[in-house]
């Protein structure tokens, strides 16, 4: 392998293609399309920005981190100015409403474009995806003359947004909150105190437009007993100027692991001006839309993660010489062979990859019916689907970056552990991607129980239904006949399993906390297989010329390494289902039965 001159991250707009181009939707998604040469051209213009100008600022943006001082946060210099380069190009509209300024394309293409943001430099990537979740909320739940006041700003990225869940007692447990709201008039007075607000303030947007979880005098306790206010950061004065303050105050900035150029924030809203989005104690209801949002965002993080993990490793590797390969000397004018020889280095370089690439078809997977679910016309079957895909998404691939992020370290050797090669850095940023927008484990309770248990495995059955397709629709593809048989089975095992543990759980809930993380995993694995297999059809087909690649930039050592890719998933990282199968199907005494006492022995 030639590495001279091989990029830091170079965006992965061959395999984006190929997903978007290539690869057929789940739903049919109407207007929503865009011209080849148009998504060529806007792909490109985004790997562009992302890797002239975000690639060369993370590790500076990592050392600067955030400044408070009396009230103010001031963002890395460097982040500011892409930030504001970043708006000013019209970037954060992207698939938003044009009647807003946003651009009106297909979050397929958005969602390529996240990933790369995000691949780029983790950090930069958290303001923008708040801003556009919070328009999302206020799209679907606002009424007119919010929609009218705010979204042009936040879409332009003059003013940016934020999600405020979280307070000091209470994080997993919304039902938790204390944030009051009180009515006055056309608005409400907000008063309390939120923790660990990503993008809180910063000195890179006029205005904060804050989207507050609070509770109403009187309202039930719980979850329940919640509304959504939008509060701005600066209201209107007498002469329409929005530079009054409201109240809303950051009182300080977190010291943290990692994402030291965007800064988590302890805000106060005292008797703020706020305004309703959705109903009075439906709060949760419209602050899902920005979760669910934000979920699917984090999982590009994820995805992000692992392919950026997986571009620095494989340029080590190729590059760094270490000892010979076990069947004899390859690089003869060198005194050791590449890294890239040796079976154990193969396996972690792999492994990111397939992570990658399948976190990533499933992604393009779950934008098609994001689209769909924002047509009026959207059946139930689509938001069902998307809905159970969400949490494995988030947390599969979360969980997944993390362990390819483990493996660019580990690549690296000692050099990993140290600053100077940067892998450190996207083990630290990325550690965060399974802890917020709900952590793993609450992810595998909402998957197991409110997605799957919860519908009596009707999404989950429109899922398998589509791999049962797809062996049935091939059973005459000889090459790939092995990977679909082991696709059948699965197709039929998950429900199976979900009908033991839906059975065991209705006698004794526990069984279903005891079997969820396990269950997210599997989930996890099996749904990547279908989408390897899926890929490594369209790839063979394309290479046996029996169907014509709609772009011209499919290469054959793309095609061919895809199959071989998907030959690996299937060998050498699917077997894991296997063990998250015993695992969750081991039940619940073995962590039930031990008693507090003998948790806590110490000494
Ligand atoms: C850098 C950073 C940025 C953030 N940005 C934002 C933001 O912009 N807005 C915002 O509102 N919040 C934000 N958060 C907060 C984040 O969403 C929470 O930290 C997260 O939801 C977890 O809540 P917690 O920290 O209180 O943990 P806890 O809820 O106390 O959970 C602790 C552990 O217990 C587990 N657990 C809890 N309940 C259960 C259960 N029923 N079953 C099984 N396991 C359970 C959890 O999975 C976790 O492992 C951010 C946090 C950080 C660190």
């Amino acid at each position: 392998m030639d590495n001279d001159n091989r990029a830091e991250y170079l965006a992965p707009q061959q395999d984006m293609r190929f997903l978007m181009d290539e690869m057929p939707g789940p739903v049919s998604t109407g207007d929503a399309s865009i011209d080849n040469n148009d998504a060529l051209f806007v792909l490109d213009m985004a790997a562009k920005f992302a890797q002239n100008e975000l690639v060369p600022i993370n590790a500076q943006c990592d050392k600067e981190g955030c400044t408070f001082d009396n009230g103010q946060v001031t963002l890395p210099k460097a982040m500011k100015a892409a930030f504001e380069q970043y708006a000013n190009d019209g970037w954060m509209g992207l698939s938003m409403p044009e009647q807003w300024g946003g651009q009106a394309l297909p979050e397929k293409l958005s969602t390529c474009v996240g990933e790369i943001l995000t691949s780029a430099n983790h950090t930069f990537s958290m303001t923008p995806a708040l801003t556009m979740s919070a328009c999302r909320a206020i799209i679907s739940h606002g009424t007119a003359e919010l929609k009218e006041t705010y979204l042009k700003n936040m879409i332009s990225g003059k003013w940016t947004g934020t999600m405020c869940l979280t307070e000091s007692h209470c994080g997993s447990d919304l039902g938790l909150i204390r944030s009051k709201a009180t009515e006055q008039g056309e608005h409400y007075k907000i008063s309390g105190n939120k923790i660990f607000i990503s993008s809180g303030k910063h000195d890179g947007s006029r205005n904060i437009i804050h989207l507050v979880l609070a509770r109403l005098e009187g309202a039930p306790t719980g979850i329940k007993g919640l509304s959504l206010f939008l509060v701005p950061e600066k209201i209107e004065n007498e002469s329409a100027e929005w530079v009054k303050e409201n109240g809303v105050h950051c009182i300080g900035i977190e010291e943290k692991m990692g994402m030291h150029g965007n800064p988590t924030c302890s805000m106060s809203f005292e008797a703020s001006v706020g305004y309703l989005i959705g109903e009075q104690n439906k709060g949760i209801n419209a602050m899902f839309t920005m979760m669910n949002e934000m979920r699917l965002g984090a999982s590009l993080q994820g995805i992000g993660l692992s392919e950026r993990s997986y571009q620095k490793a494989v340029n080590y590797a190729a590059e760094r010489t270490q000892m010979r390969s076990l069947t004899g000397v390859k690089a003869k004018d060198k005194e050791a062979d590449p890294l890239l020889v040796h079976p154990d280095v193969r396996r972690m370089l792999l492994t990111q990859k397939v992570l990658a690439e399948g976190g990533r078809a499933l992604a393009q997977f779950c934008s098609d019916l994001l689209e769909k679910s924002h047509q009026d016309d959207c059946d139930k079957e689509t938001i069902k689907l998307l809905d159970m895909l969400t949490p494995i998404a988030k947390g599969f691939c979360t969980e997944t970056g993390l362990e390819s992020a483990s493996y660019a370290v580990q690549i690296h050797g000692g050099h990993g552990y140290i600053q100077e090669t940067g892998a450190e850095q996207l083990y630290r940023d990325g550690r965060i991607s399974t802890l917020y927008e709900g952590t793993t484990g609450i992810q595998a309770l909402d998957l197991l129980g409110r997605k799957i248990l919860g519908t009596q495995g009707k999404s989950l059955m429109s899922f398998t239904k589509l791999m049962h397709q797809l062996v049935k629709e091939n059973s005459d593809s000889e090459p790939q006949k092995a990977l679909l048989d082991v696709l059948a089975k699965y197709s039929k095992e998950w429900p199976d399993l979900t009908m033991k543990i839906g059975m065991k759980a209705m006698k004794n809930p526990d069984e279903a906390g005891a079997a969820s993380f396990d269950y997210l995993m599997y989930s996890g694995y099996v749904s990547l297989a279908y989408f390897w297999a899926k890929m490594a059809l369209v790839a063979q087909a394309i290479l046996d010329g029996k169907r014509e690649a709609k772009s011209d930039s499919m290469s054959t050592v793309f095609l061919e390494a895809k199959i071989k890719n998907a030959q690996f998933y299937f060998d050498r990282v699917l077997p894991r289902a296997e063990a998250h199968k015993l695992a969750m199907m081991a039940g619940a005494n073995s962590m039930m039965d031990i008693t507090d006492e003998q948790f806590l022995i110490q000494g």
